[in-house]
């Protein structure tokens, strides 16, 4: 299942969606409804699952676009029996159950009583149970064992239940962590998601570390110089005032800013990359525009030049993890952030 909730991570809903179906993905992971039916009418046929829970109201959607639907409780159950009638529709579900992850879905307890309860509804059948890790971006940490031992005890039960028959259910918990470090994790589908886009959970020590293929970043993020200038020494930068020149500085403005998912908290902090080189981001981030003191740029830095704020330029790149330190945050927001809220080019680079 690859995962392309969120645009795709920011990378695009749709176009991640028919690359991934081109490279074998077997169903795709969202998570609103909504998002579903983006992928039925860009004519993707795959199963879809509907993550995040779901209210009576998008049963028909659901049913009309054929989307799975993923069940935290039993609430919807009855009425998910009822439109599937009406429709003459059979509706293959999946259970999301808490086996650690703390966040939503049924205690590995409760699963039982609610296998019985799908069995007994008409035109609902169980297809699958499915569980989240909430940890495995710490490869160290003992808690993806863990919470993988209280999922498989829930299979174990549920096996051993002599009035309940698991024929053809599908088992998921893997994301990327669980895929790319705790091998045992896979069973019968995995749902990676950051590293589909070029990115370890745990940030750059996963890039780094020993044994592992090396996944390439998807996206930049780029602009265009739009002035060039010069202020002498002791010119204060932008709102706040917050910098203050120590010597004659030649600033490049770049077109960018806040509203571009370039953060606030990324002023004063960040590089940008032009002419192959860091130059640091200096005052603070405003909506459309942040500046760049490129005094120590060699070469001549012109109106009009790229400036790369993620991705490659010569032999320097700048990640979205090291984007993520700067922010306070982690990869997985700052590509949301880069690529929703600005213009997307595709570029195949095998071609
Ligand atoms: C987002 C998500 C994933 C993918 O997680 P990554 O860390 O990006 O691989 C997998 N499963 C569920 C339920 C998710 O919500």
């Amino acid at each position: 299942m690859a995962m392309v909730k969120a645009d795709g991570y920011g990378h695009g809903l749709v176009e991640c969606a028919r690359i991934f179906a081109g490279e074998g993905a077997a169903a795709f992971g969202v998570a609103e409804v909504a998002e579903g039916i983006a992928l039925r009418e860009a004519g993707l046929v795959q199963p879809v699952f509907v993550l995040s829970g779901l209210l009576p109201g998008m049963i028909p959607a659901l049913l009309q676009y054929r989307l799975t639907p993923v069940v935290v409780d039993r609430l919807i159950l009855p009425e998910l029996s009822r439109q599937a009638q009406r429709s003459g529709d059979e509706i293959g579900l999946h259970l999301k159950v808490d086996a650690g992850m703390g966040r939503q879905g049924c205690l590995p307890a409760a699963v039982p009583g609610l296998v019985r309860e799908i069995e007994a509804l008409p035109a609902l059948r169980l297809d699958g149970i499915m569980a989240h890790f909430p940890m495995t971006d710490e490869p160290g940490s003992q808690n993806t064992r863990h919470v993988f031992g209280r999922f498989t005890d829930m299979i174990q039960d549920l096996a051993d239940d002599v009035d309940i028959v698991l024929t053809g259910c599908c088992f998921h918990i893997a994301n990327s962590g669980g895929l790319l470090r705790y091998s045992m994790t896979r069973l019968d589908m995995v749902r990676p998601g950051i590293a589909l886009y070029g990115y370890y959970p745990e940030g750059e020590p996963g890039r780094t570390g020993a044994g592992t293929e090396a996944l390439q970043p998807a996206m930049r993020f780029v602009t265009r110089i739009i002035q060039v200038r010069t202020v002498p020494a002791g010119t204060a930068l932008g709102y706040g005032r917050t910098f203050t020149t120590g010597r004659t500085t030649t600033l490049a403005v770049l077109p960018v800013g806040y509203a571009n998912g370039y953060l606030r908290s990324l002023s004063n902090r960040a590089e940008v990359l032009v002419r192959g080189q860091r130059a640091p981001v200096v005052g603070r981030v405003s909506m459309n525009l942040t500046l760049v003191d490129v005094t120590d740029v060699e070469g001549l830095v012109e109106w009009g030049d790229e400036a790369v704020l993620l991705g490659r330029q010569g032999n320097e790149t700048i990640t979205a993890d090291e984007l993520a330190s700067w922010m306070d945050t982690i990869s997985y927001e700052v590509l949301c952030l880069f690529g929703n809220l600005n213009r997307r080019y595709y570029l195949d680079l095998n071609s």
